[in-house]
């Protein structure tokens, strides 16, 4: 149909035709003058609050309202009449509405005004959202049963940790008595299996002290406050002096890093582990640790920071699960040993900050951590 055609079809719409759409919109509509009577009031409604338009026509929109709306509603016509300032008109909002049998339920309600020779009314278009509402609620419900079980599982996984720490450090003296005690009576294998025994209770311990360390953090809040990154990253860069020196490695800072705003401690924290990986998991002679920041398409409207190593790099299916909680890619004493807790506390630091935290590499050639410190939205 062309333009011209339509319009001169819409001049021969009769107001028979418009009465039987608006009786076959599926929200309800509901015209009143100044004074809030029912000028038209579609089936949709009739649906809604259960009132025929005959019952409901000539009378005032209150009867469709709960008390509570009902004794505010003509002080919000008259309000609006003399002041021109709208406090739902043209913008819409969550109300409720009061059924003819007496329940109440939420609806949402918009609001248009139209003025026909001088005389101002007002059309609303009304939805029952109580399926929305529930729905919600429901999800709601969800969230915060979830909330509660993460809580108690840390608060488990923390009293766990701390139970179990005292019977491992047991075992371990235990071990070193008896290797102290009764080092004549053991013969080689007796002396190789009591060093086992020791050398368990120690990863037990640290696997342990990693999952208090993991816990702890879930526990506290961030301390937030404006953090000057250039002086957090030498602060740990100072830290790693003689890690550095031992390990023929250095660092780039390649761009001027900002001041954001986050828990320096903890960003700190993220910066030491990465680079501490990147020396760790890594065989080239020459190891060398690049800093900057950077925007990244997977977070364009974010500053994007990264540590990028020369190390072995790690294999695109593994990306995710190196952040798991003590998944290590090597044997247990392979590359100086680990918990496999580092990656795992890192992320949660950027997810406490809202951010998020991803890799790139190319095995053989290196790997470089990114991370945002807020949410995409920014
Ligand atoms: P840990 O170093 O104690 O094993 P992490 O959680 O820090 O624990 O790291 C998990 C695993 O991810 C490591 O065991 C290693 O296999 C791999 N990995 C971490 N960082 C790097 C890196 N920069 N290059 C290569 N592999 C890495």
């Amino acid at each position: 149909m062309t333009k011209s055609n339509a319009l001169e079809d819409s001049k021969t719409f009769t107001e028979k035709q418009l009465r039987s759409i608006l009786d076959n919109t599926v929200d309800g509509m509901i015209v009143i003058d100044s004074g809030g009577i029912m000028l038209s009031y579609n089936r949709a409604c009739e649906k809604l609050f259960g009132y025929s338009a005959q019952d409901a026509l000539g009378q005032n929109v209150k009867m469709l309202m709960p008390h509570n709306y009902k004794v505010n509603h003509d002080g919000y016509i008259s309000n609006y009449l003399h002041s021109n300032e709208p406090k739902i008109i043209g913008i819409g909002r969550e109300v409720s509405g009061q059924r003819k049998d007496g329940t109440i339920f939420p609806m949402w309600l918009s609001i248009g005004e139209v003025t026909e020779e001088g005389k101002r009314y007002f059309v609303g278009i009304v939805r029952d959202i109580t399926v929305q509402k529930n729905l919600e609620e429901q999800q709601q419900k969800y969230v915060r049963a979830l909330e509660k079980s993460n809580r108690e599982l840390d608060d488990f996984v923390y009293l766990i940790s701390h139970d179990l720490k005292e019977p491992v450090r047991g075992i371990y003296s235990y071990s070193q008595f008896m290797r102290e005690d009764y080092q004549d009576i053991l013969d080689g294998e007796g002396l190789d299996k009591l060093e086992s025994l020791m050398k368990m209770s120690r990863r037990m311990n640290d696997l342990i002290d990693s999952l208090l360390y993991f816990s702890r953090i879930n526990k506290t809040e961030l301390s937030y406050g404006e953090t000057d990154i250039a002086a957090t990253v030498n602060g740990v860069m100072e830290m790693l002096e003689t890690y550095l020196k031992d390990n023929r490695a250095k660092i780039v800072i390649e761009s001027d890093l900002p001041t954001v705003t986050c828990d320096q401690v903890r960003v700190g924290e993220i910066f030491r582990n990465l680079i501490v990986n990147g020396i760790k998991y890594n065989n080239k002679p020459e190891k060398e640790i690049h800093i900057g920041v950077c925007s990244h398409e997977a977070a364009p409207q974010n500053i994007t920071f990264y540590v990028k190593d020369n190390g072995i790099g790690i294999p695109d299916k593994h990306y995710d699960s190196v952040f798991k909680m003590f998944k290590r890619l090597h044997g247990r004493d392979a590359y100086g040993g680990g918990t496999g807790a580092g990656l795992a506390i890192v992320k949660q630091i950027v997810v406490q900050h809202g951010g998020r935290i991803w890799i790139d590499s190319k095995v053989g050639e290196g790997a470089t951590f990114y991370f945002t410190l807020c949410s995409d939205a920014g």
